[in-house]
This record gives C-alpha cells, structure tokens and sequence, in this order.
C-alpha cells in the first residue's frame, strides 16, 4: 500500500537478498549481485517456471543457447537498426535521459495588459507517466510561477509525452531534471545492444553483441530442436537466461537494469489468421495462473492491451501482465502474438528454410508464434512487493516477508528449544540433516524462541520446526509453526517430512 522503494532497497541488502554491484568500488549503475538468500531465491522462481511450463508439459521442452550470437542474428532479427530508445543529452551536465520519459510542463502566463499567453518556463519529470509525478511536475511548476511574482498569471500545464514531437526551440528551454539548467539536446536513437570484440582483433570484423533478449537463440536452433524431438504443432522452445542492455536511465533497482535475466517461450502454432486468437488468450491466462502460483498478489496484477502505435508493426496482438509497483503500474510480463515475423526473418537473412512439414495434409510453412516473456529480476522484485508484510503478534508489531512456500528461499527453520541438552540437540540436529538434503533449511540455536521465530519470519521461512523436552521425554514429536498464522501444530517425528512435503512441494 504504502510500500516505498527506498525500504525494498534496504531491506534486499539488510537481509542479503540483493546487494548493489560491485559495492567496495561504489558501485555500477544497472548491475546488482544476488546474496545469499536472493540467489535461493531466483533459483527457486527460475525452477518453478521451468518445471510449470517444462517438466509438466510435453508440448515444451527447454534449450540453453549461447548468449553471443554469431550477429548477423541481430541484422536478421531487426535489432541492429531497431533496438534503439530515443535519448536526450543534458548540454550541461552530460547526463542522458531516455526521451520517452521525460514528460514536460510547460509553464503559460496570461499577459495582463495584451491577454497574449507566454510560456515563461518549463517543469519536466522523469518516467512521469504516473499521476503523482505529473502532479509533482505541476506543483512544481505553480512553485516557479510564485517565485516569479506573477500574480494574475494563469498555469496551463501540459505534458508531453512524446518528446520528438517538441520544437527544438522548446526542447532547449527544457530544464534537465537535476541540474535544473535547461539545454537538452534533441532526442536521437541509442541502441540497447551492449559490443564486444570476438577474438584478437580489435575491429569491425570483429564486432559481436551481448543478446539483449533470450529469445533469438531459440529461433536460431528452430530447426535443430525440431529435427532432434519428436514435437508436433503447437509446440513451443523455452530458455531461461541472461540477456544485456544498454538501458540509457537504468532506474528502480532490479525493475530496470542492464543486466538481467529473461525467462521466454516460443510456442508455434499454425499459419493462420484466425488461429492465434485462442493461443495467445491461453498463454494470458496459463501466465497469469502461474505467477498466481508462485504468490503474486492478485489485487496488484492487471493487463495493458497494446492497441494502433503501442503495437509493434510486426505483431498481431500483445498483452503486457502488469504490477503495481511502489513507483507505478508498469509491465513485468509481455505475451505476444507475433506472426511468422521471426522465423521469416531468419530463413530471409540465413537462407536455411525455417518451416515446418505437416505429415497430415503434407504442407509445408513457416509456423506463427506466441511468445510470452518474462524477467525473473522483474518477478523477483514484485515478489518482494507482494511478500511484504506487517502486523501485530502478541502485542508487538511483526514484520515479515510472506513468500509462497514454493519460492521461499529458507523452507524450513529447525529450532532446538535449548541448546544446553545434549540429547534434545542431538535429536533436532538429526532432524536438520534429514530435511537439508531435501530442501534449504536453516538451523538456529540462538536466543529466546520468540525472537527465533521472528528472525525466520523475517527472511520469510514458512515453517519453524521446534525440538522441545516433550519431543524427547513424551511424545516423540515436534511442533511446526506456520510463519503467517503463527499457528503451531504437534506432529509425530516420522510425520515431519511428508507434511512438509505436502506444504511445500505441493
Ligand atoms: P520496457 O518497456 O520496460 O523497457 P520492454 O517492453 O522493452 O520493457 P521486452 O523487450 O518485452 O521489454 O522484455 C520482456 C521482459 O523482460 C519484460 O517484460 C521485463 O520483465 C524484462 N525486462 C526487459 N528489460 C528489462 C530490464 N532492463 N531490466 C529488467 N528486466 C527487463
């Protein structure tokens, strides 16, 4: 509700979730390190999704392609001439903004002797395409005008969203946000694809790129993994990777950064104009069921349905899931309808026929595709957001994280009530074994039980496991404390591990 970045941010590094990159050195814009719990984490997210969309699927399998393609890939795929974002340069202070975040107020007076109306000035924020930082720039700029002592003066304030329809006249007058100095240069396309060099020479011929997405590998091998399964229309090819880009404003921690980690599917289907409707709906709903799954809050998801110039020229349709983020609504998940664009362009630029020979009516064509994509940084950070949590127990107030057993990066906590008798350790110690080698459990002997439990909600461990003196004196079983509801049950020892199994794995 609300929830502000800045405490995701701390609260990432207090509990070693996420650290900023390269930290000893003061670290490196749009790059992050997962910690210990973190890289648990996104594991964890990484094998869900595989193993939903994968493992419990016979129409996907999955491949692990190269990150650097031989690039006439990027010619082929579009990217080199059009994986660009407008930028703008800040003549003063050197800084660059991405055009299309820049939203621009400018400030009109009514003259009072003429009635002309003058701009006397410019208010502009950043990624302002939310209501409260166009109100911000606003009141900004009724700020300004007071300032200016213009008493009769009458604020129009209008924002421009898109910044390469402004005069080059106004665009100099924009102030940059920061130095509050206006001069900024015109928008011009930077393209995302971080270079290398492959190999020893240092030149043209040399050039290669980091892929700015996952899914190029999988249309390059179209052909390889058809020829290697047994797969049959609709069928798709799932990879889970790395990709780069050269992102001009990396911003909001791990939501926008320039390295990160896609999960994507293609998925044929047949040729068609009526055909892709019904899949591309599925994968809406079949997407959202799984970040449901994975304990996503459902009240903080919506779509964005890209419709005329949101669309890109290629594709039929794209549904973006949304979040709402602490700064925002704003896409995390993109399914779209993307014809036979890809596959085309390849067997254009590679001339390896990319098609597909149905048995049946003995065809041959170029399949179309659906293609969901999803990043796991983007998923993690609104996993966090939703996970987030705070209220009272036993009088005091309680903060916690409440991850979806499943993605958990602790499952269990196995507590010996004390630590000072041997035997009752000796019998937890045993549990805590037994159960690491199935899953991340953590193992704490240190303090009143009370504040244990709070540092296993803390990190988000859904279940405390306590040893006490009944467990070995009486009754042979252990207590097992849900993190939400605080609820404990007693379980028989033998009984541990399928209950938590259950809990769990599902
Ligand atoms: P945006 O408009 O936010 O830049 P996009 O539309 O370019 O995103 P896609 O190319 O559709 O994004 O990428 C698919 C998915 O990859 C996105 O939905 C998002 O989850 C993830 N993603 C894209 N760029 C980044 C980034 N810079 N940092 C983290 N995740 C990203």
């Amino acid at each position: 509700t609300n929830l502000k970045m800045e405490d995701i941010v701390s609260l990432c590094k207090r509990r070693g979730i996420i650290f900023p990159s390269s930290e000893i050195y003061n670290g490196f814009a749009g790059f992050f390190d997962y910690g210990p719990l973190g890289s648990e984490l996104k594991k964890n997210v990484k094998d869900a999704f595989w193993k939903n969309f994968v493992q419990c699927r016979e129409d996907i399998v999955g491949i692990d392609s190269s990150i650097v393609h031989n690039p006439t890939t990027w010619q082929s795929s579009g990217h080199l001439d059009g994986f660009s974002d407008p930028m703008v340069d800040c003549k003063e202070t050197k800084l660059r903004y991405r055009a299309d975040q820049l939203y621009c107020a400018p400030i009109i007076v009514e003259e009072e002797d003429s009635n002309e109306e003058v701009v006397v000035g410019y208010v502009c924020v950043m990624e302002g395409n939310d209501a409260d930082m166009i109100s911000s720039a606003t009141n900004q700029a009724k700020k300004l005008l007071k300032e200016q002592d213009k008493k009769s003066s009458k604020l129009k304030p209008f924002v421009f969203t898109d910044l390469t329809q402004v005069s080059e006249d106004v665009m100099t007058q924009v102030p940059s946000p920061g130095s509050g100095k206006p001069t900024l240069t015109m928008p011009r396309d930077f393209n995302l694809m971080f270079q290398t060099n492959v190999g020893a020479m240092q030149d043209a011929s040399s050039v290669a790129y980091l892929r700015p997405e996952t899914a190029q590998g999988i249309f390059i091998n179209f052909k390889n993994v058809l020829g290697t399964s047994r797969l049959k229309l609709p069928f798709g090819i799932a990879q889970i990777g790395k990709a780069f880009r050269n992102e001009i404003t990396p911003r909001n921690f791990i939501f926008r950064s320039r390295e990160f980690e896609q999960m994507e599917i293609e998925y044929f289907i047949p040729p068609g104009d009526d055909v892709w409707q019904p899949y591309h709906n599925k994968w809406i709903s079949d997407s959202k069921e799984f970040l449901l799954s994975v304990g996503l809050k459902e009240e903080l998801m919506g779509y964005d349905v890209h419709e005329g110039d949101g669309l890109a020229h290629y594709a039929r349709a794209c549904t973006d899931i949304t979040f709402r983020f602490p700064f925002g609504v704003q896409e995390l998940m993109g399914i779209a309808a993307r014809g036979d664009f890809d596959l085309r362009s390849h067997t254009e630029g590679s001339g390896k026929a990319l098609d597909y020979f149905d048995e049946e009516t003995k065809e041959k064509f170029i399949p179309h595709v659906i293609e969901p994509s999803l990043g796991v940084d983007r998923l993690i950070l609104a996993l966090i957001c939703s996970a987030y949590a705070e209220d009272e127990v036993n009088g005091e107030k309680r903060n916690y994280l409440s991850f979806h057993p499943s993605i958990a990066p602790v499952k269990v906590a196995v507590l010996p009530l004390v630590k000072n008798k041997e035997p009752l350790v000796k019998v937890a110690r045993e549990l805590f074994e037994k159960l690491q080698r199935r899953w991340n459990v953590s193992w704490d002997m240190t303090g009143a039980i009370g504040r244990r439990y709070r540092r296993a909600d803390e990190v988000g461990v859904p279940f405390c496991v306590t040893v006490d003196f009944e467990t070995i004196e009486e009754d042979g079983a252990v207590t097992i404390r849900d993190r939400d509801s605080t609820e404990q049950v007693r379980i028989p020892m033998d009984e541990v591990i399928p209950y938590l199994s259950k809990m769990i794995d599902g």
